[in-house]
């Protein structure tokens, strides 16, 4: 099966969250399983393809491809989408050329795939102008489109004087279509000109079809639901695996743990927390942005760094940065906050905490439960989205602290667990063996993207329904 796979972000060339560790996973399992891929991004400042392939050691096995697609003007720049200041102004017409380039370069390469796979609004547009660009072309005549929702909260919304950008007729800016409040909504246009869609967990999956969960969208998404599922993202072991994770001050597994609290101890003594074994000690590596629950995490802070200690490492909205920091010069002893992207210090946050923080108001799926997992730290989330489908408290045989009402006393009352937990060291070992031992690898996943895929290649395309509509 031939997969051309387009995302804004993949790791390790360019990454701001999960859809990066998704792109670069990803595509690999499917090569594994026998797929022919060709990964597609554009070409952001500070890429060495070469280089970072090498040092990132892929492994050969398998065929696929990596396309940067190049535009110095649009791409060359410090960040992927803005700054925390805001976007930048000009992202419709940045992956507006993106989608168009793939799908013309797709051409050029003569690889005339049998499933297009984008992910998010960014590359929305690429499903969108295969079915209003290339429907009478016979190179796509049997290539079918899916779109992968990491997380529906970010749309691609524009005001509407941008649409003759897009190079997309008139008729199209309707609410059956790119019309979304009077302005442009790329990632609707994608839901509906999609063959299928999927998002990256099975209760999100459902959440979104709800008012409350659907940002907007729950309509578009429920009037598609024949053709719209979830499937669980996984983590990738060569990056994430602290039996040889190179970042770490010492590589351990779950026979040899004592080399997790020496990297404990040096951990607080590196961030000048005091060194204690028996305090516990929390981290978190998050986007700082309102879903991933900040707003109720500072407000249990001044409760929480009385008695624990916290290492936060998050970039984002510049209003959770300013009360993050008030936070940590208040509580020196206690708090060590990181305002900045830092690969080496998540890996030493997932290696050396005891327990990893998830408040997340909502989160799709999340990454960093089934990471933290790996290395044996607990970790502490609400109920909802994918940390539903991974996380169940260790009260009821799981292997994590579970929050159900969204709120600061709950989310204290769960650290408090963990903690009372975490005096009883027997059963604290035994649980931080335990996680070690779960297992959310790719092949399964990918399984499930190949049986999505057969089974759209052998289903009738939905446009010819939307053809009608029209
Ligand atoms: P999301 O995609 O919503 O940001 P996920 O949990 O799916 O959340 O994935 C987050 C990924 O990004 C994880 O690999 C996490 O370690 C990483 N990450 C997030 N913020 C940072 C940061 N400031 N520095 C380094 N890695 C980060």
């Amino acid at each position: 099966m031939k997969v051309a796979f387009c995302s804004s972000e993949v790791f390790p060339f360019a990454k701001t969250g999960g859809l990066a560790d998704v792109s670069g996973a990803l595509p690999f399992a499917l090569a594994k399983q026998g797929c022919t891929v060709k990964v597609f991004m554009p070409f952001y400042k500070n890429i060495k393809p070469q280089k970072m392939y090498d040092e990132y050691g892929y492994t050969k096995e398998g065929s696929i491809e990596f396309y940067f697609i190049r535009n110095d003007s649009y791409f060359m720049r410090d960040a992927l989408y803005g700054t925390p200041q805001g976007d930048y102004p000009d992202n419709l017409e940045r992956f507006s050329f993106y989608s168009k380039k793939v799908l013309g370069l797709l051409k050029k390469l003569n690889f005339s795939p049998d499933i297009i796979h984008s992910n998010d609004w960014q590359a929305s547009l690429v499903n969108i102008y295969l079915k209003l660009h290339y429907k009478e072309d016979d190179f796509f005549r049997n290539t079918k489109s899916v779109l992968t929702l990491h997380n529906l909260a970010y749309q691609g919304i524009f005001e509407k004087e941008k649409y003759p950008f897009l190079e997309i007729p008139k008729s199209y800016f309707t609410m059956h279509y790119l019309e979304y409040y009077g302005k442009i909504n790329l990632l609707k246009g994608g839901i509906v000109f999609s063959d299928m869609v999927n998002t990256v967990s099975p209760t999100y999956a459902k959440q979104i079809q709800t008012p409350d969960y659907g940002c907007g969208l729950d309509g578009v998404l429920r009037e598609r639901r024949e053709s719209l599922c979830g499937i669980l993202n996984a983590i990738d072991y060569n990056v994430w695996n602290p039996r040889t994770d190179a970042f770490l001050y010492r590589n351990y597994s779950a026979g040899t743990l004592q080399g997790k609290a020496f990297n404990k101890r040096k951990f607080q003594k590196e961030l000048g927390l005091k060194v204690n074994k028996n305090s516990l000690l929390l981290g978190m590596v998050s986007r700082l942005a309102e879903q991933k629950g900040v707003d109720i995490l500072s407000k249990a802070l001044g409760h929480i760094l009385k008695k624990y200690q916290i290492v936060i490492l998050g970039l984002g909205d510049e209003r959770y940065h300013q009360i993050l920091k008030k936070k940590a010069n208040k509580f020196k002893e206690s708090f060590s906050l990181h305002l900045k992207f830092d690969e080496v210090l998540a890996h030493r946050i997932y290696g050396c905490c005891d327990c990893f923080l998830m408040p997340s108001r909502f989160e799709p799926c999340g990454l960093s439960q089934m990471i933290s997992y790996q290395y044996g730290t607990i970790p502490v989330v609400h109920h909802t989205g994918g940390l539903i489908d991974t996380v169940s408290d260790a009260q009821k045989g799981g292997g994590g602290f579970v929050f159900r009402r969204y709120n600061p006393q709950d989310l204290i009352s769960a650290v408090e667990r963990a903690e009372e937990l975490f005096r009883k060291k027997d059963m604290w070992l035994r649980l931080v063996k335990k996680v070690t031992q779960y297992n959310f690898s790719w092949e399964a996943t990918a399984d499930k993207y190949i049986k999505m895929y057969k089974k759209m290649l052998n289903s009738k395309s939905e446009i010819r329904i939307l053809e009608q509509k029209i």
